[in-house]
Formats: C-alpha cells, structure tokens, sequence
C-alpha cells in the first residue's frame, strides 16, 4: 500500500516550518550525544552495577539515592518520596518558566530476579559491553573516546528494564542545556523501585502525595519498542489478575484397575472444566463476559493495520504453522480479554507415572482484562458460569460434608486483579506525543492501541486521575525478565533525541482548547 495513505488516514500532516525545528533540534542532540558516547555509557553502566532485585533493600535505596543525585546534578529538584520499609520512588520536579502543561515521565529502577549462573560472565551486575560476532555475544572494552558501534550492547540486568529511560532523559536534559534550550512543558519524573513485584506499595506514594503528581499526563517509559524496532506509542495495557483451582477426586489415590470407571477421575473432571472456559481459538466461553467489553474504534483498527507486518516472521522463528483465531493479527488479538491456562497437575507422568486415579488435580490460570472489565465482574461471571455447569464452588480447602454432597466440588483462589487503561488516539495527550514524535521521525511513528501485557497503569490512573500513555525506548530483543537482559546502544541514542523532542516539542502539538 501506498505510504501517504497510509498516512493521511492516521491524520499526519507534516508543517515544514515546525520540522524543520524539530529536524535542526534532533541533529544537534545528535551531534552533542556523539562526541560522549564513553561517558554517557559510563553514566548508565554505573548505575546498572547497582543491584536492582527485590530481595536487596540496602542497594534498591542506593539505586534510589543515586537517581535523585543524577536528577540533581541536572538542575532537577529531587527527592525521595518514602514509603516505610518498602523502596522509595524518586521524585524530580523541572519547572519551565510560562508552561502550561505538566507531563510525568515514569520509569523503574527495580529488576527482575536473577541466577547469575545462568547469565554469560556470570555476573548480572557487572555491566558489559557485547559485540555480535557469528552466532556469539563477545565482549568488548568500552572506549574512552570516539564513537561506538551502534549495534553493541550493554548487558546487565535493568538495562532494557528499566533503567535505559532513566539514563535516556538525564542526557536529553544535558543535550537540551548545551543546545541552549529548555524545556517548554513542566517535568516530573516518577521513578518507582518496585514495579518488577507488582508496585504491591505503590498507593500510599500515591495517595499521600497526590498534589505533588497532578499533571496532564503520564508518559510510561517502560516496556520494548516494536518488533520492527521502530518507535511506537502505546495508548494501553491490559489488566490482569490471577486464578489458582483446585477439582476434588477420591479423598485417597486409588487402583485404576480396580476403582477405574467407577471413581471420578479430578484430572478429567478438569480437563472438562477447562474446555468449558475457553476454546482453542481463544474465544472465552463464559457467559455474558464479552458484554462489558467494547469493539476497537475505526482509528485503532486502522493503526494496528498501519503496523509494519510481523506475525510470520515470529510464526517462523517459533515454529507455529498457524495461529489461534485464523491466523488472526497479534495486535488485533491484544485487544481482546485473554485467558491464559498456565498450567495444570494431575498425578504422575513417565517415569512416575502409576496406574492411580489421584486425589486432586490443579490449574492455574492468567485472565487479561481489557477496558470496562472489572476484576469483581471477572469473578463474578466465571463462578456464574461453573455454578450453571454443576460445579460446586468453595473458596476454601473443601469440607468432607462439602465433598460427600457435591458430585463435582472446585476451590477457587482469585488473586488481586488489575484493571486496564487505554487512552483514546485522539485524546489530547495522544494527539500532542504522536504529533511531537511524527514530526521527529519525518513519519508517522507506530500507534499500538494496547499492549498485551500490563502495568501497574490502572492504579496510577485510578488514584491519580492523569490520562497515562506508554512510550518504550528499549529494543524489542531486550531480554527483559530473563538471563542477559541488554540494551542496544542505537536504542538509547534514539531515546535520547526522543526525549529531548517531548520535553521541548509536546507543547506546541498539543490541541488548544477552545473555551
Ligand atoms: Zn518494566
């Protein structure tokens, strides 16, 4: 298809006069970054070797401490924003003399667990800088001057997860001073420590310092960027919440041979559970639960079709020779609720297996929640839906007289849900980042109506009343959550000019409104 039609359909227009800003903007951030590559590198390396994991309070403060300093030394007002026992967020304050808008830049410097056995060098908190040779990651010494291969990569944990954002926009800040020009929106930055464990403490920074977050949006800086590894702004995340099942059997194991045909085996009565729920298609079989949920909007269809094709190369690489639903888009998937078994237990298998019919059987499920869904509603309509299949449903350990007057008895364990957020792409802040990022990129930057995972948005949301969009700078390849997390290089560069474009370009795309 054509580009322009593309283009005009998603409502980009370039204004030459204002590119050409932007354009002049952009190339000396570029300039700048590149005659201090080393020394940006080394900023970022200094703070991945700061362990960043959960179980590590004393080095999650340093982590904390480290960042408002680095916020400090930039001119930032920053602090600490307590939180008891549990890891500060850092709180930083820019404010822009005659600005009219306040944006909030969020990221977090907490990690994922780690095994450093597993990692290449063994050590997840001694930052290295790696280099494609063949099929193998090799690494290399950082210069101390001159430019660096923009494919390298810097491994540790935190780099693309989350700490790559936070280095991204101290170095804008710089590269903006040294080009003489400031910002033209008021900043916060936002930098919470325990993201990775589900900011299980987060309402109470929020809460208490309610004031202090007011903002006309929330830019989420987390998460990777597309598979294509172009640029995208991301307007949602799902919701998520958790389901642990249990499906009663015979109180003691039994003979197969002997009971079998006779005792109601819990791993069949499961598997009939299960496929009661949900189809192979994905289609969720409870009833009423696609009710709450609203149809993608003519906008948001037409830019998840705008996304540069990446489903059969991922079919490819994971050996799928067809997905769920057709064949249908992932992106169009992703706006629909998901419900996920991630797994189940019965018994024994090959080397264990016995001729028995066991006690009990186990399922554990993952429900993603799109907008409207409430976690409460979840609940509701799945218990409605197995009371109406002849389930007996307990939420504790199942009684003997509850097992003697039930033919078919579950104990259900909901784990606390989240709801979704998505923001509309005409909405003014949506309008204001596509717009600022169009004009930097000299084309329309991706528009993902949601991702597929979720974030602790709709709390932020919920408390703090801010319309909230996600822009990832991290490469899609990143390894997050997993051994030999690293960051591209070229991806923080563009990060940088990305973030020196919102904090002095947002403003001026940003739809007036007319009183
Ligand atoms: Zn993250």
């Amino acid at each position: 298809m054509p580009h322009f039609v593309r283009a005009r359909s998603l409502g980009f227009a370039l204004l030459l006069p204002c590119a050409l800003h932007a354009q002049s903007l952009t190339s000396q951030v570029r300039t700048w970054r590149e005659a201090r590559e080393p020394q940006i590198v080394r900023e970022f390396s200094d703070l991945l070797a700061i362990p960043n994991v959960k179980s590590d309070t004393a080095s999650l403060n340093r982590n904390a401490r480290e960042i408002a300093a680095m916020l400090a030394r930039r001119g930032v007002n920053a602090r600490l924003l307590e939180n008891g026992e549990w890891p500060p967020a850092v709180y930083g304050e820019l404010k822009s003399p005659g600005a009219t808008r306040t944006i909030v830049l969020y990221a977090h410097y907490d990690g994922q667990p780690v095994d450093p056995k597993e990692w290449q060098g063994g050590a997840p908190f001694t930052p290295t800088m790696r280099e494609k040779r063949g099929a193998a990651w090799v690494d290399v010494t950082v210069p101390t001057s001159g430019r660096m291969n923009p494919e390298w990569r810097l491994y540790a944990r935190g780099a693309g997860d989350d700490k790559a954002p936070i280095i991204a926009m101290v170095n804008a800040l710089d590269a903006l001073k040294a080009a003489g020009k400031r910002p033209t929106v008021n900043l916060k930055f936002f930098f919470e420590g325990e993201e990775e464990s589900g900011s299980a403490h987060i309402e109470p920074i929020l809460e208490r310092n309610k004031a202090l977050l007011q903002a006309d949006a929330w830019l989420f800086c987390d998460s990777p960027m597309h598979q294509s590894r172009q640029m995208q702004v991301v307007f949602g995340a799902r919701g998520a919440m958790g389901l642990e099942l249990t499906v009663y059997g015979p109180a003691r194991a039994l003979h197969s041979g002997h009971y079998g045909n006779w005792a109601p085996n819990p791993g069949i009565l499961l598997a009939e559970l299960i496929t009661s729920l949900r189809d192979a298609d994905g289609r969720i079989l409870v009833k009423n639960y696609y009710d709450d949920v609203v149809p993608p909007t003519p906008a948001e269809l037409a830019a998840v079709r705008a996304l540069p094709p990446t489903d059969s190369a991922l079919r490819q690489e994971l050996l799928l020779a067809g997905t769920e639903a057709n064949d249908a888009l992932l992106a169009e998937r992703i706006m629909l609720p998901g419900l996920n078994l991630r797994g189940m237990r019965d018994g024994q298998v090959e080397g264990l297996a016995a001729n028995a019919i066991a006690t009990e059987a186990k399922a554990s499920f993952d429900f993603r929640l799109v907008p409207k869904q409430t976690p409460a509603h979840v609940q509701e309509l799945v218990e409605a839906h197995l009371k109406a299949n002849g389930w007996y449903v307990t939420h504790a350990a199942a009684t003997e007289a509850e097992r003697l007057a039930h033919r078919k008895v579950v104990r259900l364990t909901w784990a606390r849900g989240d709801e979704a957020t998505r923001v509309s792409l005409d909405q003014p802040v949506s309008q204001a980042l596509t717009a600022t990022m169009d004009e930097m990129l000299g084309k329309p930057v991706l528009r993902l109506p949601t991702m597929g995972g979720s974030l602790p948005t709709s709390t932020f949301e919920r408390i703090l009343g801010a319309p909230l969009v996600v822009f990832p700078i991290a490469n899609h390849d990143d390894a997050q959550h997993a051994k030999d997390e690293n960051l591209r290089l070229q991806n923080l560069w563009d990060g940088i000019e990305a973030f020196a474009s919102i904090m002095t370009r947002m403003d001026a795309h940003w739809p007036k409104v007319t009183p």
